[in-house]
């Protein structure tokens, strides 16, 4: 293969494919035009393997492997990088509010006790008023959870982009605008008034799939699509929960030292990176509804980022029927920190062997390129 292979996208999707590819010796180009709304911006970054679209089931088995690639891989990274990014284990409590709700909880607890470094265990209302009497009292009871992790995800971005510069990765700030072909090969992308040869095409554009580049789109369009979540980081000192605490969508996430973020939303409209107030008030509702004990804490800023969402909430990884030397990754929607690790191991092994391995035929882009 004669020249690099390009990426372009550097959210966490493009960040890890660039370490490892980078990592194995290649040649990697890694473009990014850094714009609002970037999904691994502005997120919990909770690395958790036992929730999610397709578990339990088919699924299960790849959120552990990319949970694991991640727990492996986290200190050299930190370490090649000199980038901290705050990997931790961190306690989770789902509450539940019915006893519908507390049967479902028990069920979960049934996966967490069945992976290894997992467990869980169920509190009744009167322990969960001891726990923390902050709680709002109508909770029945909650599930307690030990073995998920939590990333500073735009850190873990940034690390990631780091070490794959140290080797040997370059770095473009800039959009791609188009893409030349020859055949059925891609030979060349046009960024500005640059034009480079490469060897292939990584496309890891997250939610703006739609947005044409010249000579990839329309042939090669994925439905993804923006799924806009809202965040509060909140400072509270001295005196936050001492776990995850949530029930759905709403939940309290430890984050750094004495700041936390309140979660979350999920609008398919509306603005994207800055405040939106209707969603502000939505969050400060649900933080209190979870715990209205807790009053001391105070918004220090929000905004909203797009979850990259395929109409069957499932990623999208492999070659672009197209294009011989063009590759999609992407369709992370709200499981894409967890899942960027697994999907840029698998990449770089089809771009290596110019072979499909079987557990990724269900991710494939044919599936839903329109
Ligand atoms: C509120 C919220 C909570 C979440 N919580 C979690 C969680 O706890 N755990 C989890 O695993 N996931 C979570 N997610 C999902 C996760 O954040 C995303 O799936 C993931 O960050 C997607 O990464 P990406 O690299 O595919 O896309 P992005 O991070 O959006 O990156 C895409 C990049 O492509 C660039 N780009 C686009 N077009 C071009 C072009 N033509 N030229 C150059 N650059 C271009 C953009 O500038 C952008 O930087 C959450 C998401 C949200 C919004």
């Amino acid at each position: 293969m004669a020249g690099p292979i390009a990426i372009v996208g550097a959210g966490i999707s493009g960040a890890s494919l660039a370490y490892r590819l980078a990592s194995r010796g290649h040649d990697v180009l890694l473009f990014d035009d850094d714009r609002p709304g970037r999904a691994t911006g502005w997120n919990p970054g909770g690395i958790n393997p036992l929730h999610g679209p397709g578990f339990p089931g088919f699924m299960a088995p790849i959120y552990a492997e990319a949970y694991r690639l991640h727990a492996d891989q986290q200190e050299e990274v930190q370490a090649i990088s000199g980038l901290g990014f705050g990997w931790k284990l961190v306690d989770r409590l789902f509450l539940a509010s019915s006893d519908e709700e507390g049967t479902a909880l028990q069920c979960m607890a049934g996966h967490y006790q069945a992976l290894d470094g997992f467990s869980a265990r169920w509190m009744d209302a009167a322990e969960l008023a001891r726990w923390d009497g902050r709680l709002d009292p109508r909770w029945i009871g909650g599930l307690m959870t030990h073995g998920n992790a939590r990333v500073d995800a735009e850190r873990y971005r940034q690390a990631l982009i780091a070490g794959a510069v140290r080797k040997g990765a370059r770095i473009v700030n800039r959009k791609v605008d188009a893409v030349e072909t020859r055949g059925d090969r891609i030979v060349s992308v046009r960024s500005g008034a640059d034009d480079m040869a490469i060897s292939a095409l990584c496309v890891a554009v997250g939610a703006w799939a739609g947005e044409a580049i010249a000579g990839w789109s329309p042939g090669v369009t994925v439905p993804v699509r923006a799924l806009i979540g809202d965040l509060l980081l909140i400072r509270a000192p001295g005196d936050g929960p001492r776990a995850d605490i949530g029930r759905g969508l709403t939940a309290i996430y430890q984050h750094d030292g004495d700041l936390y973020w309140v979660g979350g939303t999920e609008r398919t409209s509306g603005p994207l990176g800055e405040a939106y107030e209707p969603a502000r008030e939505e969050l400060i509702a649900g933080a209190a509804s979870l715990m209205p004990g807790w009053r001391s804490w105070q918004v220090v800023a929000q905004s909203s980022a797009a979850r990259p969402m395929t109409p069957d909430r499932l990623p999208v990884l492999g070659r672009t029927p197209a294009y011989a030397n063009g590759w999609v990754i992407n369709g992370g929607g709200g499981k894409g920190i967890l899942m960027s690790a697994w999907l840029a191991n698998r990449l770089v092994g089809m771009i290596e062997s110019d072979n499909d391995p079987p557990e990724v035929a269900r991710f494939s882009p044919s599936r839903l390129i329109e």
